[in-house]
């Protein structure tokens, strides 16, 4: 995934300010040569970058008057019956509310009188508890006891005025009643269906997230990348990690908790920002003490920006900054004594996924980048550290006070951020949640948010890809979809693919964002798009890979004979039946398969991966019916996932 990374006219503004001479001179600073820290050494001594890309944090102020308004909003929903417009509206009321502060625990601070000083529109916590207890109505209607039960303690819990309190004791009796009849058993608004999360079933010894019919090699002009050591089959699983880090785009932030990513419809507030979601007191307490505790102050700047922003600046908040300092000083000085095969290996020569050391060790492209292009990813890195400082919450001392970094560990940090987003523009994915779309049911991947893992990251492009990657969940997945033979590059797609998207449009899109000019067989041999692909399939000659005639069964081209079954081929009707049953069943299977299927049968995931298997041993490439198998295989296997099934109109 590679775009753009949204502060362009911010940077336009920058160069604009120094006039072209100046800005020509500034730019030579910036090239791919140069090492990462002399360049943000130099961007970080540019005043004018101090006053122009210090990025604003707009406030996230809660409000009790925006609460209460919210709440009655939710209140004239409700007297129509409209539930899901209520529900909505209570939430985002809950959002706004001041809330007291929360203990490591969950447990309220002050209590919620203020102590001292006077009661503002800010700190003025009577909008939650009223704010809670109303929506515990919505779910009474809808029939959702537990979660009323629950929002009807957090009404006492956050102090529900006494006189109002006979309401909701009737309510909860009333839930307790309906819980013990069968009515307390009605459909859930939210029903998460869980798969089994896919194994490995032979991890590679030195590389523990992948399989053992894989290995890593080295080319002198694409890198490392996978090459196959056994032969692998359509299906099979080759890469199993946990992403080391993702992120939600900032239109999920108020759907997805922001600890485990979940789809919440009845969201727990942050008790300091009104800008995330979270799905249960767990995964608040997990925020709170964690990732969202650093982000909370600067996420108003921060969620808004691009992912590829967002996704160093957790990488490098993942660690505190002693261990991050140290890391970054021994990586620097082993990186240029090492082989690129060895790079990411710790001491134990094991490639870790869940290592600093794995994901600092990604290819950065840095060589290929222009000194344009280097200038603004430099400006991303500098805004980073710049919110990285305003949040005071980063550079802190043993007992977490806010400290005066050192000018040496700015640097050290912002340009361990310019590292991260070359990379990042390099390797980073798209985060996707299965989702069961309202009105006809159909299972659908939906982007959500970014991601990024060093394993998965180690696979290089082909337009016509062997493998997918994908997330299932909070796992990074690499599943085979075709046949891949002992040495064949084991290639992911960066992009759609040949079948829908033409030669030059591919070239354009490889070079612009991944840097790279593709010499995969599509584009090589120019396969035609899916439309123009032939419906009938020739088989191949096993030594020279030219069709066989069907009229002589001989080789088109080296002439090998193909009439008879022989120890080392198959002979032409051999083979051609086992192409043409295996099509055959495909198709029946295809012809009567509903697309609104959630997960597939086991003998329709068979069928497919047979045709493929088949076709990629015996039949000439490209071919239509191949391409329609694999591109159904893809979507059989994305959507082998958790997913999320909500309501019908919420
Ligand atoms: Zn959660
Ligand atoms: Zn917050
Ligand atoms: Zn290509
Ligand atoms: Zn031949």
């Amino acid at each position: 995934m590679a775009e753009s990374l949204g502060i362009d006219t911010k940077v336009h503004n920058l160069l604009a300010g120094y006039g072209g001479e100046k800005s020509s001179e500034i730019l030579k600073n910036y090239q791919g040569k140069f090492d990462v820290v002399d360049m943000f050494s130099h961007f970080w001594s540019l005043e004018e970058a101090h006053s122009c890309l210090d990025p604003e944090v707009p406030p996230s102020r809660k409000s009790k008057s925006e609460s209460e308004r919210l709440r009655g909003e939710g209140n004239k929903a409700f007297q129509k019956k409209n539930l899901s417009e209520a529900l909505k509206h209570y939430n985002l009321s809950i959002l706004v509310a001041p809330h007291p502060p929360l203990d490591c625990e969950g447990e309220i601070i002050n209590s919620p009188a203020v102590e001292n000083g006077e009661v503002t529109d800010e700190n003025n916590y009577e909008a939650l508890p009223l704010g809670y207890a109303n929506r515990s109505a919505v779910l009474f209607e809808l029939k959702q006891y537990e979660e009323c039960l629950k929002d009807i303690e957090r009404a006492f819990q956050y102090g529900y005025p006494e006189s109002l309190q006979n309401k909701l004791v009737k309510r909860r009796e009333g839930c307790t009643t309906a819980m013990e009849s069968l009515e307390g058993r009605p459909d859930r608004l939210v029903t998460y269906h869980a798969v089994t999360p896919p194994i490995l079933a032979s991890p590679n010894s030195t590389l523990p997230a992948l399989s053992s019919s894989v290995k890593m090699a080295l080319s002198p002009t694409a890198g490392r990348y996978l090459v196959a050591q056994k032969e692998i089959l359509p299906g099979e699983v080759l890469v199993v990690e946990e992403v080391y880090s993702r992120c939600l785009y900032h239109q999920n932030l108020q759907t997805h908790c922001n600890s485990c990513f979940t789809r919440c419809l009845i969201p727990l507030p942050c008790p300091s920002c009104k800008m995330v979601v979270f799905c249960s007191q767990v995964c608040r307490m997990k925020g709170l003490s964690g990732q969202h505790s650093l982000e909370c102050p600067i996420l108003p700047a921060l969620g808004a920006m691009n992912t590829c922003l967002i996704i160093p600046f957790r990488i490098i908040t993942k660690l505190p900054i002693s261990t991050l300092r140290s890391l970054l000083a021994q990586f620097r000085s082993e990186k240029d004594g090492k082989s690129p095969l060895a790079l990411g290996f710790n001491e134990k020569g094991i490639y870790d996924p869940t290592s600093y050391r794995a994901i600092y060790c990604l290819v950065t492209n840095k060589e290929k980048r222009d000194s344009r292009t280097l200038f603004t990813i430099c400006a991303g890195a500098f805004m980073l550290t710049k919110l990285l400082l305003r949040s005071q919450r980063y550079f802190v001392d043993d007992s977490q006070k806010p400290i005066e970094p050192s000018r040496e560990d700015v640097i050290a940090i912002g340009s361990a951020l310019f590292h991260h987003i070359m990379s990042d523009l390099s390797n980073g994915h798209h985060y996707g949640e299965l989702q069961i779309s309202g009105s006809d049911g159909s299972p659908d991947i939906k982007k959500i948010g970014a991601w990024v893992s060093p394993t998965l990251s180690l696979a290089n492009h082909s337009c016509d890809q062997a493998v997918i990657t994908c997330n299932k969940g909070s796992l990074g997945v690499m599943v085979a979809i075709q046949l891949i033979k002992p040495g064949q590059e084991v290639t992911t797609g960066y992009l759609r693919g040949y079948g829908s998207q033409n030669l030059s449009l591919r070239k354009e899109i490889l070079m612009n964002n991944y840097l790279f000019s593709c010499t995969c067989r599509p584009c090589t041999e120019g396969w035609p798009t899916f439309n123009q692909l032939p419906d009938n399939y020739q088989l191949k000659c096993c030594e020279c890979s030219h069709f066989i005639n069907r009229s002589d069964n001989k080789c088109s081209e080296c002439g090998l004979d193909y009439s008879m079954d022989s120890p080392t081929a198959f002979s032409f009707t051999t083979m051609d039946q086992e192409v043409g049953l295996a099509i055959l069943t495909f198709l029946r299977m295809r012809r009567d398969f509903n697309m609104n299927t959630i997960v597939a049968k086991q003998e329709d995931i068979i069928a497919t991966i047979k045709v493929i298997e088949k076709m990629d041993r015996y039949a000439i490439m490209p071919n239509k019916i191949y391409a329609n198998a694999k591109s159904f295989l893809v979507g059989l296997l994305r959507n082998q996932t958790d997913y999320v099934q909500i309501k019908r109109g919420f």
